[in-house]
């Protein structure tokens, strides 16, 4: 399993290393074959040329003296280890000096040229490696007159020795070449795949929970920003996991409380010693407690269905004032209890999409939250302002307001600027939550304002569609 897993982790860079090989080696036996085949034919007819050149130099010095003397003194200066020659007389076409004996092989050679009895000056294309010599007739010229004729012999052994002493030595540099290119191969294999390796055993590491990731790739690639993703990925999924068991607490510490108090008082209403109107009075105290739960339940359901994308806003064109006037009359009983007033100003008559149970139940929201923290006899406004394309409603308050350093705070689910007093009002902090959650899901806004003393004031802005 394990030799599989390692077999696996080494496909990538297997394949990038053998693909880069593949073309670097053809490219490179191209360019060696090319070259090589280059420098070849340039050093074949460099001989030659020179053979041909060679033979006509002996030839112009002939024409000017074609004794037997001069003829032999020719044949002895044009000759090395590697060639021959053979001076023949141009109207008989015999043989009158030869630098050595002349073998039947050089003897075909120079029928060859007999058979054309060309008047200038020409080599024979031989084959290098199976004849032994490459051959070159110049014409000896009197007056215009072709007198004799030069034939030069070039030995090929000598040129294939050449020939493979550099053939060895580009073989050499060949593998030299390969042997590099191997090293680079595998070098940029695991260049390459080295980040996606540590990338892999990164997300495998995440998979098994580790979420305090860093991958520490500055390669400054897409690889980097590939590697940044997960990281950035980690750190969201750790950020997550933290405020879901923070959620958690909240949620468990939010129900202890109601509940301690409901077992706390039920357990001395059972009491024999408690009369009455005690009892009376434990059971008013875990009713208010059962309510506060429930109400933190509904609260609770209504965030995870958020959560989870089910809570699901029908939009229906309906008129704004509608709306405004159900929410309003539903607080109207409460609001009197504290002797509180609501003025309405601005124009609503218009219609807007809207969800009218979810923008209700966030109005009445903001106007519990505006009542819960009024003063008595105070008055709260409700003023509706409207532009092309968006319409602001806001509730304004005249009570304690909220503190600069918690505004930030108060849309965060279970915030409450002060413990005590909400405990006192009944709120666990999901009310504001719930609300932006239900303007955002509109495509809306909400944005708040308070001075401590003065008063709050929230203002939704939300699209006509
Ligand atoms: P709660 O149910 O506790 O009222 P919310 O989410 O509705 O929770 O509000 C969060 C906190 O913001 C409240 O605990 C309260 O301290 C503060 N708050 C909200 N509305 C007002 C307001 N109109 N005036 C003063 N404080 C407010």
């Amino acid at each position: 399993m394990a030799g599989l897993s390692k077999k696996r982790r080494h496909k990538l860079s297997y394949k990038i290393g053998a693909s880069f090989l593949t073309m670097m080696v053809a490219i490179e036996l191209g360019l060696f074959i090319s070259l090589y085949l280059l420098v070849f034919n340039t050093y074949v007819k460099q001989e030659v040329d020179n053979l041909v050149v060679r033979g006509d130099n002996y030839a112009r010095v002939l024409a000017v003296d074609f004794s037997s003397s001069m003829v032999r003194h020719s044949v002895l200066a044009g000759v090395d280890n590697s060639t021959a020659m053979v001076v023949q007389n141009a109207s008989n076409q015999t043989t009158l000096d030869s630098s050595q004996t002349v073998t039947s092989e050089m003897r075909q050679h120079i029928q060859e040229f007999q058979k054309s009895n060309s008047n200038t000056s020409q080599s024979l294309h031989t084959h290098l490696f199976r004849d032994d010599y490459i051959v070159s007739m110049s014409p000896v010229k009197s007056d215009g007159k072709v007198i004799g004729r030069i034939y030069m012999f070039l030995d090929t052994h000598h040129i294939r020795q050449i020939l493979f002493d550099f053939t060895g030595i580009f073989a050499v540099l060949a593998l030299l070449t390969i042997f590099l290119t191997v090293l680079s191969a595998f070098y940029i294999s695991r260049f390459i795949t080295r980040p996606l390796l540590l990338i892999k055993n990164g997300a495998q590491k995440i998979a098994l929970g580790d979420l305090s990731l860093a991958l520490n790739i500055n390669s400054q690639d897409e690889l980097s920003d590939l590697a940044t993703a997960i990281e950035n990925l980690a750190s969201n999924l750790n950020t997550m996991k933290k405020s879901r068991n923070e959620f958690l607490a909240s949620v468990a510490h939010e129900l202890r409380t109601p509940l301690t108090f409901i077992k706390g008082y039920a357990d001395i209403a059972a009491r024999p010693s408690s009369s009455d109107a005690q009892k009376a009075e434990y059971l008013i105290i875990i009713r208010e407690e059962t309510d506060r739960l429930s109400a933190l339940t509904d609260d609770l359901m209504t965030l995870a269905q958020l959560e989870e994308n089910e809570f699901k806003i029908r939009k229906a064109s309906v008129i704004v004032s509608k709306i405004i006037e159900q929410a309003v009359s539903k607080m109207s009983p409460i609001l009197a209890q504290k002797n509180i007033q609501i003025a309405l100003s601005g124009n609503s008559d218009f219609v807007a999409a809207l969800d009218e149970t979810r923008i209700e139940q966030v109005l009445v929201n903001l106007l519990m939250n505006a009542y819960k923290y009024s003063f008595e006899k105070s008055t709260i406004t409700l003023s509706i302002s409207s532009d092309d394309n968006l319409f602001h409603i806001k509730i304004a308050d005249n009570g304690e307001g909220i503190p600069d350093e918690e505004l930030t705070h108060i849309f965060e689910r279970f915030y409450r600027v002060d413990k005590s007093r909400s405990r006192k009002t009944g709120g666990a902090g999901l009310g504001l939550a719930i609300v932006q959650d239900i303007i955002k899901l509109h495509g809306g806004t909400i944005s708040v304002q308070s001075k401590i003393g003065s008063g709050t004031s929230f203002e939704i802005t939300l699209p006509y569609e």
